[in-house]
C-alpha cells in the first residue's frame, strides 16, 4: 500500500511517500515560503506557492516527475493536537477535520495549518481516504494525577488547562521497537523513553503505556530543548510581564530564544558539545544543565513506572551524540546505569544496547522514525475500515 505523508506547517509541507509493506520510502520533499509567494505570477520574483493547495499541486507533480504513474491508497497527515477526544488514529471526514479545528485554541501554531492540508487534499482528491495521527494520542493513557495541574479546576473545565503530551506518535513507535529489541511483549515493557531532537520529551511507559510525559498543556513545559526553555518558575512569567514584557515578548523568549540557544548561545548539540570541549564555558554549563535536567526526569520516571526495564535514547541527539548520553548516564549512578563506552561511541543505524551487562538497568539507543509510524497507522486504519 503507497502512502502519502504529509506533516502540514503554517508556511511549510512535508511529504514522504511511503511503501508500506516494504517500509521504504519511495520519494520525500519539503514546499515551504507556503503563502509568501504569487505561484510563479506575474514578474516570477516572488518565490512560494500562494496557498496549501497550490503547494499540494507541486508536491503532486513533484512525486509524478519522480516515480511516474502511481497510485496513492491514503494519505496520512501528523496533526499536533487531538486533545482530549482522540487516542487513536481516525478516519478524517468531516465532522473529525472540524473537531481538529475546534482544537486551534490549543495548537494554534499547528492545527490551522494541519486542517489547510487535510482540506487541500479533500479538494484535490475527494475519494482519497485521508487519517489524522494525532501527537497527543498516545498519552491518552496519563492517569489524572499525571495530567492535572494544581490549579483552580475552573481552569481545566474552562480552557482545557491540562498537561497533553506531545511526540506520541515517536514514543510509541519506540516503546515497541525496544520491546522487540529486548524480546519482550510490548505489554509489558516499562521503560523510560528520551525522545532529544530540537523539541525534547522524555515518557515514562508501563506495560507498554504512556503514565507520565515531561511536555505539558504545551510543547514548552518539561526538558531543557534547543531553543526552549523547559520547566521554570512560572513566577518568571508574572514578573516579566510586571516588567512590561508583552504576552508575545514573553512567548518568544521562551520557544526561541531559551534552551541550548539561550544558554550557550547555540542551539545545535553538535555545536555546542564542540565549543564546550574547546573549553568554552558557557557551552559546558549548558550541558550540564539540559544533562542534569534529563537526568533527573529519569529517577522520577523511573518511580513512575514502578523500576524501568530499560531507558531509551532516540531522535537526532539521542540516537547521534554519545558525548550527551555520557553526560546523563553519568548522573545516574543511583539506579546502576553504566555505559560500555565502546558500545556507546558506535555508530549506527540500528537499534542496539549501549550499557554494560553489569548495568542496573539496560540502556538503548532505538532510532524513531515518525513518517513510517504515520505510514503505518494510516494503513491499518484505511484497511480496518474496507
Ligand atoms: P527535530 O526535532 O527538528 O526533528 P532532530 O531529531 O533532527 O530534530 O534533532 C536535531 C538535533 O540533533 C540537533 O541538536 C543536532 O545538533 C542533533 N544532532 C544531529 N546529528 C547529530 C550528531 N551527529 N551528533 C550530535 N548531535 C546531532
Amino acid at each position: 500500500m503507497l502512502v502519502l505523508v504529509i506533516n502540514s506547517g503554517s508556511s511549510s509541507l512535508k511529504y514522504q511517500v511511503r511503501d508500506v509493506a516494504a517500509g521504504s520510502v519511495l520519494t520525500e520533499g519539503l514546499i515551504e515560503k507556503i503563502g509568501m509567494g504569487n505561484g510563479g505570477d506575474g514578474d516570477g520574483e516572488i518565490e512560494g506557492p500562494r496557498d496549501h493547495a497550490e503547494a499540494l499541486e507541486q508536491v503532486d507533480a513533484a512525486i509524478h516527475q519522480e516515480l511516474g504513474d502511481l497510485e496513492l491508497a491514503a494519505v496520512g497527515h501528523r496533526v499536533v493536537h487531538g486533545g482530549e477526544r482522540f487516542a487513536e488514529p481516525v478516519l478524517i471526514d468531516n465532522e473529525i477535520t472540524r473537531a481538529i479545528e475546534r482544537l486551534n485554541p490549543l495548537a494554534p501554531l499547528h492545527n490551522p495549518a494541519n486542517v489547510l492540508g487535510i482540506r487541500a487534499i479533500s479538494k484535490k482528491w475527494p475519494k482519497m481516504p485521508q487519517v489524522a495521527v494525532f501527537d497527543t494520542a498516545f498519552h491518552r493513557t496519563l492517569p489524572e494525577h499525571a495530567w492535572r495541574y494544581a490549579v483552580p479546576d475552573e481552569l481545566y473545565t474552562n480552557h482545557g488547562i491540562r498537561r497533553y503530551g506531545f511526540h506520541g506518535t515517536s514514543h510509541e513507535y519506540v516503546t515497541r521497537r525496544a520491546a522487540a529489541l529486548l524480546n519482550l511483549p510490548v505489554n509489558e515493557f516499562d521503560g523510560v523513553i528520551a525522545h532529544l531532537g530540537n523539541g525534547a520529551s522524555v515518557t515514562a511507559i508501563r506495560g507498554g503505556r504512556s503514565v507520565d510525559t515531561s511536555m505539558g498543556f504545551t510543547p514548552l513545559e518539561g526538558l531543557v530543548m534547543g531553543t526552549r526553555s523547559g520547566d521554570l518558575d512560572p513566577s518568571i512569567l508574572v514578573f516579566l510581564g510586571r516588567a512590561g514584557w508583552s504576552p508575545e515578548d514573553i512567548d518568544t523568549m521562551l520557544n526561541r530564544e531559551s534552551g541550548l540557544k539561550g544558554l550557550a548561545g547555540n542551539n545545535d548539540m553538535r555545536s555546542v558539545v564542540e565549543a564546550a570541549e574547546a573549553g568554552d564555558g558557557k557551552a559546558a554549563t549548558a550541558l550540564a544543565v539540559t544533562s542534569y535536567r534529563l537526568a533527573k526526569y529519569i529517577g522520577g520516571y523511573h518511580v513512575a513506572v514502578g523500576g524501568a526495564k530499560a531507558l531509551v535514547f532516540t531522535a537526532g541527539i539521542g540516537e547521534n551524540s554519545h558525548q550527551f548520553r555520557a553526560l546523563v548516564a553519568e548522573k545516574l549512578g543511583a539506579l546502576g546505569v553504566e555505559l560500555d563506552a565502546g558500545l556507546n561511541a558506535e555508530r549506527s543505524k540500528e537499534p542496539r544496547v549501549i550499557s554494560t551487562p553489569q548495568s542496573g538497568l539496560p540502556v538503548l539507543v532505538v532510532p524513531t522514525d515518525e513518517e513510517r509510524a504515520i505510514a503505518e497507522a494510516t494503513a491499518a486504519v484505511v484497511r480496518s475500515g474496507q
